[in-house]
């Protein structure tokens, strides 16, 4: 059968075409978008008067020209048309970030609240994120979603926690949430939503695998600039991955996974990060012995790793700005040593992105959604 295109078809990816145009060059004028896009010059001037008229862009200015007359007007896309909130749980701290249509955060918020899994704690959770949106001026219609990073595992769907262990949540569902708020809203595992972030500010990243080491240890496998769960939605879990068979008592259950060895928590217990490196950076102190030692059994597992899957290997969460360069140069020894294969030493990368960006990704598959979806930009009136 023969597909024809409509007229409705081809007017949406005009609109779209011309929207993203703007997006991603800022301050265009009509004539840019004109030239760059070969569109009819009605074409191009119906749509942006829509655009402005739907709050979508902006009059940004005028075009600087060598050419003497009228100066053109330039136009913007205005950021905040729409915006995704980001929510992260922990086991003490409640934090709220809203985030424009370029991903970048507009507002953030920290509230110290004990996780409990029970209805008051939701309730509340909830009353604070509608203060949040509530006390901004933002309406519901201008929330396309609301994305909660747990530290959890989470069905594919982004409904259920499939397996919570270190915050006692597993088989929690999203009902909590979306019965007492007006947005979409969804669950992200947390070190999935770092990746996000990571891919988002690294438009050249393609495949890598992400560790996340902050209090505890998570990872995240990207695939062709997608996060793969996997069939179960355990990628990437190289926390429970066993390093010494007669190591610590891990909170899955069993013992001695790299958690027990290679979290903040292991590295740090309750004494704060940087006063630990403070002293880790002098030769013979007791934590530069400790130091070494984590960078050793850091090294074997980005070698086993890197064995089963040779792409970029991302040292991200809050642990990630402390890597000094002799500190990676010390990783790509260590993974030498078991190695069979001779390369450069291009592969070990710090994260871009070290703060915010679990609250940041929870909210980027949002944005993402609506700059991919040619719908959103449909004109419904
Ligand atoms: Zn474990």
């Amino acid at each position: 059968m023969a597909r024809t295109i409509t007229p409705d078809a081809i007017r949406k990816n005009n609109r779209k075409m011309i929207y993203d145009y703007i997006y991603s060059h800022s301050k265009v004028s009509q004539n840019d978008i004109v030239s760059a896009l070969r569109l009819s010059r009605p074409t191009v001037t119906a749509n942006i008067s829509e655009l402005e008229e739907d709050g979508m862009i902006c009059r940004d200015g005028q075009q600087d020209s060598d050419q003497i007359g009228r100066k053109a007007i330039v136009y913007s896309v205005v950021p905040d048309y729409r915006i995704a909130i980001g929510v992260e749980l922990t086991g003490r701290h409640v934090k709220i970030i809203n985030v424009d249509l370029y991903g970048r955060k507009i507002d953030r918020v920290v509230h110290k609240v004990k996780y409990e899994n029970n209805d008051t704690y939701y309730s509340k959770v909830c009353d604070l994120i509608m203060d949040f949106t509530g006390s901004r001026g933002i309406t519901p219609d201008q929330v396309i979603g609301m994305g909660i990073a747990m530290q959890g595992l989470v069905s594919p769907d982004g409904n259920t926690v499939i397996y919570g262990e270190i915050m006692k949540c597993t088989g929690v569902t999203i009902d909590v949430f979306q019965k007492r708020l007006p947005y979409k809203c969804t669950f992200i595992h947390d070190p999935e939503g770092a990746a996000l972030s990571e891919l988002w500010v690294s438009p050249e990243l393609s495949s890598a695998i992400y560790l996340s080491i902050s209090e505890h240890l998570g990872g995240a496998l990207i695939l062709d600039r997608n996060v793969v769960r996997g069939k179960s939605g355990h990628s990437a879990t190289f926390e429970h991955i066993q390093y010494d068979p007669h190591g610590e008592k891990c909170y899955c259950g069993k013992t001695g996974c790299f958690e027990t060895v290679l979290s903040m928590h292991a590295l740090l217990g309750d004494e704060d990060a940087d006063e630990f490196f403070a002293k880790a950076r002098t030769h013979g102190t007791p934590e530069s012995k400790k130091w070494h030692s984590f960078l050793q059994i850091l090294g074997s597992l980005i070698g086993a790793v890197h064995l089963v899957n040779d792409v970029d290997f991302i040292l991200g969460g809050h642990l990630a700005p402390y890597f000094t360069k002799e500190d990676i140069r010390v990783l790509y020894d260590v993974v030498r040593v078991d190695c069979p294969f001779e390369e450069p030493d291009d592969y070990i990368l710090i994260s871009k992105m070290p703060s915010h960006n679990i609250n940041i990704g929870a909210a980027l598959p949002y944005i993402k959604n609506f700059l991919d979806n040619a719908d959103y930009l449909t004109r419904h009136r």
